[in-house]
């Protein structure tokens, strides 16, 4: 089933991102981490995809047992940057064979080490060729896409992103997935200026819990969003005075604050990039109250 038509049931969902291990040796800790989070019933499950690399293979494998043997609804990630048509159409055709009817369709980023090549020079350029790749060879496929409340790092300005935004979407995407941010008000402003370009198609806010200092360090770095000065005080005072379990614990209050005011507005639902870190963020599912949910969150969906 199409994500988008799971997300337009009543009720506010939440959702997972999962990473493949890189080791397959890990993978049976992952697994039983899988197992953990399938007690709060997820309404999809995404898993990441690394840009030109042997995950690649990990995602598929992982979508295709997620589905096969835990029954869940995944949603592969996949990224077109350097790749080929063939390659694309290929990990399609797999997906499609295995019954999995979601993607969510990224451009992807070059690796560092290369040389920046022209985007003339690839079959795809931009994730909305993918989008317009796969609504033509798998009409019925349920897409995705990636979007930037505070703006993509590359992007001219702000309004020009969304447009893109509005372009991927029209090409047939079907939902739009936020970066992570940590002060909701950006997502307030970007739901405006979107719904005022007429971007009408959901867009589901991602939320990623800090868990460690130097690990949300990094992930900024890349991708650009930014932590609000007090947050980040807040949290090297931690780091300084607790540690990595006190950080932790800031980073998990942050993300259910933040979680608890998105769906008392009214969002359809969360989407939480967990990093595969079920503990700390099964704490945080089961201290958040949804509307229209079934009273427990033990053994009950997220949704109704
Ligand atoms: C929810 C989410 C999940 C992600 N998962 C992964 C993952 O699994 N693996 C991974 O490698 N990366 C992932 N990323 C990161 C993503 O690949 C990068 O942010 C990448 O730089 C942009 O991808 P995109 O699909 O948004 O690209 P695009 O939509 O193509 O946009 C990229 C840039 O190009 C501009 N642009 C778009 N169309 C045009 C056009 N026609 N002409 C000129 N400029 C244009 C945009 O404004 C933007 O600045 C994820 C990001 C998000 C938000």
């Amino acid at each position: 089933m199409r994500i988008a038509d799971l997300i337009s049931g009543d009720g506010q969902f939440l959702s997972l991102e999962f990473f493949p291990p890189k080791d397959r040796k890990d993978w049976p800790g992952f697994f039983q981490v899988v197992e953990r989070f399938r007690s709060i019933n997820p309404l999809f499950v995404s898993v990441t995809y690394g840009a030109g690399g042997s995950t690649q293979d990990h995602t598929l494998d992982i979508v295709l047992r997620l589905k096969r043997e835990y029954d869940l609804v995944p949603m592969a990630h996949l990224t077109c940057v350097g790749a080929s048509c063939k390659g694309i159409s290929d990990f399609l055709d797999t997906l499609v064979e295995a019954g999995i009817d979601n993607i969510l369709a990224l451009r992807g980023d070059p690796p560092k080490d290369q040389e920046i090549v022209l985007p003339e020079s690839r079959d795809f350029a931009f994730a909305s060729d993918l989008v317009s790749f796969i609504r033509k060879l798998h009409p019925h496929m349920g897409i995705g896409v990636a979007c930037y409340p505070e703006g993509h790092q590359e992007a001219r300005d702000p309004e020009t992103d969304l447009g893109f935004l509005k372009f991927k979407l029209d090409q047939g995407g079907d939902f739009a997935v936020t970066q992570l941010f940590f002060d909701n008000e950006y997502y307030w402003d970007f739901m405006r200026r979107a719904r005022s370009i007429g971007i009408t198609k959901p867009i589901v806010p991602g939320i990623m819990p800090v868990f460690n200092l130097k690990v949300v360090q990094k992930v900024i770095s890349l991708c650009g969003a930014c932590i609000p000065e007090p947050f980040m005080r807040e949290l090297e005072l931690a780091q300084a005075n607790g540690g990595s379990e006190a950080v932790q614990e800031l980073g998990i209050e942050h993300a259910r604050k933040q979680v608890q005011e998105l769906l008392d507005n009214g969002v359809p639902g969360v989407h939480l990039y967990t990093l595969n870190k079920d503990e700390a963020c099964l704490d945080l599912v089961s201290r958040l109250r949804f509307s229209n949910r079934p009273e427990s969150v033990q053994g009950g969906s997220l949704r109704v």
